[in-house]
């Protein structure tokens, strides 16, 4: 295989900056540029809504790699500089910047927010910006509303209330998703939300949201109007691909790939915007967790450097809610629920297991697992049979 003489890599986070790093790592001698169009230098995104917004952390402290560490690796980072349009075939990328012809080019956009057509000013979470504004609102907000019921809402609503603030999570679909568990920890993420105060709506309809008199917003919510300090939206995302239209990609939903993350000839795509091949179903499936775009990253460099077919990323996802740490890692099912292996009644943490209708091991939780039992359990996870459907 001839080695490309130039590699663009959109996207300057941690799937870009991974797809990036490990080029180098893996002998890849030609140029690199990485670019991106926030203003800072790569950092990573689950402190945002946990160490960041708890004010354990500096911004700063969510950087991955100074300056100097980049030129080390001879990666050229072009910070506010979009992507804004792709010729696939004359291999031309544009930019922000003028034209940037490529050998090979490798997608990392990520997604962008949802909005709510109600509350299109409402704060959400997706950038440091976002995080510190965030913080900066936690500290004087005394009735939240957090809009959105999956992990991001939960985090949030673990972080007001470490504020103290009195504190409401809505959802509609009727339960908690917790990445790709979906559903199977509803109830024990609605204890332990309820332990710590937070209040519970998750199949609420709101039909109104107006400015409040003296500040805030005015929320009816099933027919009842409350108000609120702060209202946070995080109802998911949509991958980043409107600058990709008329490219001749697949954007059906993300940029559609095949299962080594090609999306057409000198063409990539990896992290939350990238929707790769199930080897089994053949079906396209995005997959939003840090593990998985860094996971893909190497893949898809090892493959530009050697040639080489990486195995397929398995989901891990963690966070942490109220000081309770929670990991999953496999795939889940709505069909098998999920069983607690805890032998121990004193035991602090349990490991739960999701298995597949033929008995095999696939997919364990850390409930406040010791790091040792939480590594020892996905050891036995299955990881070569077909994947089961997600929830
Ligand atoms: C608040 C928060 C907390 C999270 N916590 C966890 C967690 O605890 N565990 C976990 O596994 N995952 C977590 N995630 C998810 C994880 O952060 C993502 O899966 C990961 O960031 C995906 O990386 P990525 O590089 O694919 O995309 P992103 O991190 O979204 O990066 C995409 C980058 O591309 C840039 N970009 C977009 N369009 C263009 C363009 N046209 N030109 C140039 N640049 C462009 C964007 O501005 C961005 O910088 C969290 C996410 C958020 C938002």
């Amino acid at each position: 295989m001839t080695a490309p003489a130039r590699v663009v890599v959109v996207g300057a986070s941690i799937g870009g900056l991974t797809a990036a790093e490990t080029l180098r790592q893996e002998g890849f001698d030609g140029e690199i540029i990485l670019l991106g169009d926030e203003s800072h230098l790569p950092y990573t995104r689950p402190p945002l809504s946990k160490q960041i917004l708890l004010g354990e952390w500096t911004p700063e402290e969510a950087a991955i790699r100074t300056t100097a560490e980049l030129d080390d690796l001879r990666i050229d980072v072009r910070t506010g500089c979009a992507a804004i349009g792709l010729d696939v075939d004359a291999r031309v990328l544009q930019t922000s910047d003028g034209p940037l012809p490529f050998d090979e080019l490798v997608i990392a956009t990520g997604t962008e927010p949802r909005t709510h057509p109600l509350l299109t000013d409402a704060p959400t979470l997706r950038t440091l910006e976002h995080s510190v504004q965030l913080r900066e609102r936690l500290q004087t907000a005394r009735r939240i509303a957090v809009v959105g019921s999956g992990i991001l809402g939960s985090e949030i609503a673990s972080a007001a209330r470490k504020h103290d603030a009195e504190t409401l999570l809505l959802g509609r679909s009727g339960s908690l998703g917790f990445g790709g568990v979906g559903r199977l920890l509803t109830d024990r993420l609605s204890s332990l939300h309820e332990d710590h105060g937070v209040e519970l709506a998750l199949r609420a309809d709101i039909t109104a949201a107006t400015p409040a008199t003296g500040g805030g917003t005015e929320l009816t919510v099933d027919g009842t109007t409350r108000s609120f300090d702060l209202v946070v939206v995080v109802i998911g995302g949509t991958p980043r691909t409107r600058w990709l239209d008329g490219s001749s990609l697949d954007l059906s939903d993300g940029v559609a790939c095949d299962r080594a993350g090609a999306a057409a000839p000198g063409v990539w795509a990896v992290g939350d915007v990238a929707a790769w091949a199930d080897p089994v179903t053949g079906e396209h499936v995005r997959v939003e967790h840090q593990s998985n775009a860094i996971e893909q990253a190497i893949a898809v460099a090892s493959r530009l450097t050697h040639g080489a077919e990486s195995p397929q990323p398995v989901p891990f996802f963690w966070s942490e809610i109220h000081g309770t740490r929670i990991n999953a890692y496999g795939w889940f099912d709505a069909q098998h629920p999920l069983i607690d292996t805890t032998t121990d009644a004193d035991a602090k943490g349990a490991v739960l297991e999701s298995r597949d209708a033929a008995g095999h091991l696939r997919g364990v939780v850390g409930w406040n697992a010791s790091p040792r039992d939480f590594r020892t359990a996905r050891t036995a996870v299955v990881t070569s049979a077909p994947p089961v459907p997600q929830p």
